[in-house]
C-alpha cells in the first residue's frame, strides 16, 4: 500500500515511519511512505508558501499554486485518482471502521495543513475525505497524518507479525480489548486471574468476553450502546451484561 503525504514538515513524517511495526513493513516493501515537500513546489524566490488572508485576520494560510503542483507532481503517469484526505479539524472524526475501510485502498494522498490551514479553493479542486483525529486543534496535519497512516497500516496483510494481531483489539467488534497479562504470575501482591493460568480455553474465551462487555459498559457506555442497537450482541453477551450490573455502578440505569 502506497501513503503519499505533502507536507512542509517531511522530516516529521519520515522519522516515525523508519520505527517500529511501520517501520518493519516499510523495509519489508508491504508499504510505502512517500514525503513531498510542498515549499519545493514554491515559485517564490524565498520559497513562501503561505500569504495573508483576504479579509484580514490573525495568521498565515498556505496557498493553492504550491500544493496543486505538488499534487500533480504525484498524479503524474496514474490512471486513477487515489482518495485524497485532507487532515483538518473540520472533517468527520478518524475512526476504526474508517482505519478498516482506507485499508483496503492501494494508495491514499494526505495533505497536511499549517498555520490556520489551507486555502479553500485547492480543497474544492483535489480533496476527497475531510478527517479529524478528534475535537482539538493542532499546529499541523502531520501528527494526524502519522496516526492514520499507523492505524490504516496494521490492518494491511503482513504489517503485523504472525503474533500479533488486530482481529481481538478494541473497536474491531465494536468493544474495547479486555485486560492482558504476562509474567510474573504474582507482581506487587497482584495475581493474575486463575482462569488464564487454567489452560482451559472455553473458559479463557468466556472470561474475555464479559471482561470486554465489562470494560465497555465501565469506560465506553456509548460504544456498547452503539453496539446493542446494531444487534451485535448474542444472547450470551446479554446473558454476562444482565451479570454484570450489579458489579458496574450506575449501569442499571
Ligand atoms: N484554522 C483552522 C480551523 O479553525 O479549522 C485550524 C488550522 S490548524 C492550526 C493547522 C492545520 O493543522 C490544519 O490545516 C490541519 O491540517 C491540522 N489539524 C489541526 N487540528 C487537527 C485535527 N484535529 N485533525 C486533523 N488535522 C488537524
Amino acid at each position: 500500500m502506497i501513503f503519499d503525504v505533502m507536507t512542509l514538515f517531511p522530516e516529521m513524517i519520515d522519522y516515525c515511519m523508519h520505527e517500529s511495526v511501520i517501520g518493519r513493513a516499510v523495509k519489508k516493501g508491504i508499504i510505502t511512505v512517500n514525503c513531498f515537500n510542498i515549499r519545493d513546489y514554491s515559485t517564490d524566490r524565498h520559497r513562501h508558501v503561505d500569504d495573508y488572508p483576504y479579509g484580514g485576520g490573525a495568521g498565515m494560510v498556505m496557498q493553492p499554486g504550491p500544493i496543486y503542483d505538488c499534487y500533480a507532481d504525484i498524479m503524474a503517469g496514474k490512471e486513477t485518482k487515489p482518495r485524497v484526505v485532507y487532515l483538518t479539524p473540520q472533517g468527520r472524526i478518524f475512526d476504526q471502521p474508517l482505519a478498516n475501510e482506507l485499508a483496503r485502498e492501494e494508495e491514499i494522498i494526505f495533505l497536511c495543513g499549517h498555520y490556520e490551514g489551507v486555502d479553500e479553493r485547492i480543497l474544492e479542486e483535489i480533496v476527497t475525505d475531510n478527517v479529524s483525529i478528534g475535537d482539538y486543534v493542532l499546529t499541523g496535519g502531520e501528527m494526524p497524518a502519522m496516526i492514520m497512516i499507523d492505524a490504516i497500516a496494521r490492518q494491511v496483510e503482513g504489517v503485523l507479525g504472525s503474533s500479533e494481531s488486530a482481529a481481538n483489539d478494541s473497536f474491531q467488534d465494536g468493544l474495547l480489548e479486555y485486560p492482558q497479562y504476562t509474567r510474573p504470575e504474582e507482581f506487587h501482591g497482584m495475581r493474575v486471574p486463575d482462569v488464564l493460568l487454567s489452560g482451559h480455553h472455553g473458559n479463557i474465551d468466556l472470561w474475555r468476553r464479559r471482561q470486554s462487555l465489562k470494560r465497555t459498559l465501565e469506560r465506553r457506555p456509548d460504544l456498547l450502546e452503539k453496539v446493542r442497537q446494531s444487534g451485535g450482541l448474542s444472547a450470551e453477551d446479554r446473558e454476562l451484561l444482565a451479570g454484570l450490573q450489579e458489579e458496574v455502578p450506575g449501569s442499571g440505569q
